[in-house]
């Protein structure tokens, strides 16, 4: 493995141990809910927009219900979208998506998931919350499944 390889392993390690914006987000104004059956995943996604920026966001997982990736794919995207324009959070996850298609790395720390492209399975624990994102900001108060999810 490269010692680059390593890095981003240590950063998914650290999400998953810690992931941030774990919380129950009762000021949310929007809501979803993601679930992801090839693999058990499941998340709440709350999301609190304020004017034309997303002012907090969290997710919660189901006891024993999100595997190491889907978590820190999730406390990641948190990480990524807070603070930003519903535009520029859905940009975001296009460059994700690209990313786990094979196209460029996406920025940041989002970079760390590079990897999982080489892993099929395993794509949908990645992108799992970023379509919950996606529901949340269309506001379709849809439950979003990625079996339903055409691409990635
Ligand atoms: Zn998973």
């Amino acid at each position: 493995m490269t010692d680059l390889g390593e890095l981003y392993q240590q950063v998914i390690l650290d999400h998953n141990r810690s992931p941030r914006n774990f919380k129950r987000l009762d000021s949310a104004t929007r809501r979803a809910e993601g679930n992801n059956p090839l693999c058990g995943d499941r998340i709440q996604l709350y999301v609190q927009l304020d004017g034309d920026h997303i002012s907090d966001i969290g997710f919660q997982m189901p006891q024993g219900s999100g595997c190491a990736i889907s978590k820190a794919s999730a406390s990641l995207m948190t990480e990524a979208v807070k603070g930003k324009t519903p535009a520029d959070a859905e940009a975001l996850f296009q460059a994700f998506r690209d990313m786990l298609a094979g196209g460029a790395t996406a920025p940041g720390k989002l970079a760390a998931f590079s990897g999982v492209r080489a892993f099929p399975s395993r794509i949908k624990c990645a992108s799992l919350a970023w379509h919950a994102l996606h529901a949340a900001l269309q506001n379709t108060g849809d439950p979003v499944t990625t079996e339903s999810a055409k691409d990635f």
